[in-house]
């Protein structure tokens, strides 16, 4: 069938974090790599479950070293927030996505692109205002960016954080609520912020189709977005049995390893031409 074919298990060169889970590093050497630009993106795909149509690109974050090569956001996102470095990191990613962004408008391509916004960078309230001014400059409109924040961000200096959602929200970017489910309060941030996407984490997609519980968190998460106007994103699908189980539950988009690894702008097209072929 279609979507069979259109699983042709094509993958871009791995792009993973590198593997090495205990680097260290320190403010100085962030500062001296944020100067450099030595931090890039790469994205990822999210296409309809239903269609396999390319909607959407996650950018994430690496760290291009000199000496090491790739370096993953986990080895570096947690030292940027404590030095508060990770609000120029943010800006300057954002300024890279948005290049992205308008580049793929001008080839015709309206494909949404979504950046990981740290709970950190929420507790600053003139964000909203500087974000809408760059997509202004760029005359991309606001929707295209989506912003993905996860639960765990929420808890923490609440109440900037939603000031802050609200106004992103009222400027008209998206919001996507990320790894729904690995926090405590999945339900009440749900009805305290306009959310318009839901990702269901990695740890329920995984091997859903033979696992009962995780098929009925799957479904139930499904139901309460759809209930409350939200579209569903799975993460980390790698499986075609994950993907039918996916389609069968009526999930709006799927990402993962089966689809396409995050890779450099530059593979895209190239992705793009297997995946649709
Ligand atoms: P996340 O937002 O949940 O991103 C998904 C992670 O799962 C990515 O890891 C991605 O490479 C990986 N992934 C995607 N599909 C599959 C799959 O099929 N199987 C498996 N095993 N893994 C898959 P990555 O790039 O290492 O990012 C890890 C986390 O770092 C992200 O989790 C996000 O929370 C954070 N992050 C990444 N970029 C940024 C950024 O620019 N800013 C901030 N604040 N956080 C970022
Ligand atoms: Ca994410
Ligand atoms: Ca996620
Ligand atoms: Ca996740």
């Amino acid at each position: 069938d279609r979507i069979r074919e259109l699983l042709m298990l094509y993958s871009a060169p791995d792009s993973a974090a590198h593997p090495v889970s205990s680097l260290h590093f320190t403010k100085e050497n962030l500062q001296e790599a944020l100067d450099d630009n030595q931090f890039i993106l790469h994205y990822q795909p999210k296409v309809l479950v239903q269609s396999g149509r390319l909607v959407a690109l996650e950018a994430l974050c690496r760290w291009s070293h000199p000496d090491m090569g790739l370096v993953g956001p986990a080895h570096f996102i947690p030292l940027m927030e404590s030095t508060g470095l990770i609000h120029e990191l943010t800006q300057r990613l954002i300024d890279q996505a948005l290049k992205q962004l308008r580049n793929n408008l001008d080839n015709n391509k309206a494909i949404a692109i979504a950046v990981n916004m740290s709970p950190v960078v929420l507790t600053d309230t003139q964000l909203p205002d500087e974000l809408y001014k760059k997509t202004r400059a760029l005359t991309i409109e606001p929707e295209l960016l989506t912003l993905e924040i996860t639960e765990s961000t929420l808890i923490e200096n609440a109440a900037r954080a939603l000031e802050t959602l609200a106004r992103l929200k009222m400027k008209g970017f998206s919001l996507s609520i990320d790894d729904f489910g690995t926090g405590y309060s999945s339900m009440q941030q749900l009805n305290r912020i306009p959310f318009s996407e839901l990702k269901i984490d990695r740890s329920f997609v995984q091997s859903a189709n033979l696992d009962k519980t995780r098929k009925a968190i799957i479904e139930a998460n499904i139901n309460l977005a759809h209930t409350l106007s939200m579209e569903t994103v799975a993460e980390g699908v790698e499986t075609l049995a994950e993907w039918h189980l996916l389609s069968q539950l009526h999930c709006d988009m799927a990402q993962g390893f089966l689809i396409g690894k995050p890779m450099a702008a530059e593979d895209l097209p190239e992705w793009e031409r297997q995946w649709t072929e």
